[in-house]
């Protein structure tokens, strides 16, 4: 088949993003929170926005949030950018880092986003698995990055899908190295370990965190990188100028001024993984310890017969296929949601 010379070559292997959409009744396919967004911060946002905002531009670095950001983490807004979620980020991570001639490493299984990313802009990705247990292979680590000398490394931590935890020492090691180091701390909230701390010795440190998960805002589309300030400057320069909408912008000030509504929710959706996991291997199916709000499941060659007597009965789950093909990664719902899921893997198990 034949393109116009428009078309680019690089771009011709990529498959455009499809989901593939089926009614459902319990959605526990993308690791967002289970609980509707609180009604009382909702009127809380509808009070704050105003009609004057509409019509205006909003403001292109988030100056508020971005104050409220920084009080809280302990750091100069200059350390801070807002996002169009975290995937916006990545994207701007390798606009102003990566590129042809440029290397990038991640580890696998993880975020499918680094590697894509990667792609679209021409940089090339490297890849060191994770152990078959899905622990970090620091040794393996190292000596990649050694031997490819990479400009930016990826590590989501926890990570997604196997929720497995990495500790600081472990991140230490990996910032010893003159690349950028991104540590995607989406699931920070469940897991409790960060390495904000470290930003003040590291220099070659970035972390990227989201609104999208605990914080109950996927819809908005808003996450932030936090860096020393000659990378977020970078950062800005590549970023669309006008990239939050003012409506995401107040969002996520009225969830930090509120923020002990959702450490409820967040304690129960701990309590609830490790019920689950426990539920898991009542069942005789093979959890992976998470320290995140989902658990990646083995459930041997049934795994994608499973994923489809889920759907039908109108539970969304994720099969990721590939190595883990035997394999399905369920988002913690509400303890009704994880009752209803159990029942039916019961039933089929
Ligand atoms: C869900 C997730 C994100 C969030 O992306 P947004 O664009 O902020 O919604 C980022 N990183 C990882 C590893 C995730 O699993």
């Amino acid at each position: 088949m034949n393109k116009p010379r428009y078309f680019k070559e690089s771009l011709a292997r990529l498959k455009p993003y499809e989901p593939h959409l089926v009614p459902y009744n319990i959605k526990l396919d993308a690791n967002e929170n289970p609980y509707p967004f609180p009604g009382s911060l909702l009127d809380e946002i509808f009070t704050k926005i105003g009609s004057k905002d509409f019509p205006l531009y909003p403001d292109p670095l988030s100056s508020r949030l971005r104050k409220k950001l920084a009080e809280k983490l302990g750091v100069l807004p200059e350390n801070i950018v807002l996002g169009n979620g975290s995937d916006e980020l990545i994207l701007c991570l390798y606009l102003a880092f990566g590129g042809q001639g440029r290397t990038a490493l991640g580890f696998s299984p993880s975020f499918v986003m680094f590697w894509h990313h990667a792609f679209v802009t021409q940089t090339e990705f490297r890849e060191v698995p994770y152990r078959d247990d899905f622990s970090f292979d620091l040794k393996k680590a190292l000596k990649t990055i050694e031997e490819q000398k990479p400009h930016l490394v990826f590590l989501a931590n926890p990570n997604n899908p196997t929720g497995s935890l990495v500790d600081l020492k472990t991140i230490e090691k990996l910032l010893a190295f003159d690349h950028l180091l991104i540590v995607d701390e989406a699931y920070v909230e469940f897991s409790g370990v960060s390495a904000v701390e470290l930003l003040k010795e590291y220099p070659n440190l970035v972390i990227l965190r989201t609104f999208s998960k605990a914080r109950a805002l996927a819809g908005l589309r808003l996450g932030y990188l936090i860096a020393n300030k000659e990378v977020i400057k970078e950062i800005i320069k590549v970023k669309n100028p006008y990239n939050v909408n003012i409506f995401s912008q107040i969002a996520g000030e009225v969830v930090l001024d509120n923020e002990e509504v959702f450490k409820e929710e967040i304690k129960e959706i701990i309590a609830e993984r490790e019920k689950l996991f426990q539920q898991l291997i009542a069942l005789g199916v093979r959890p992976v310890k998470s320290h995140a709000n989902f658990i990646l499941v083995e459930f041997g060659e049934r795994a994608k017969t499973i994923h489809q007597e889920l759907i039908n009965q109108g539970i969304l789950v994720r099969y990721l296929g590939g190595v883990l093909a035997n394999y399905l990664r369920i988002t913690v719902g509400t303890p009704e949601e994880n009752r209803q899921l159990l029942k039916i893997l019961e039933e089929n198990l």
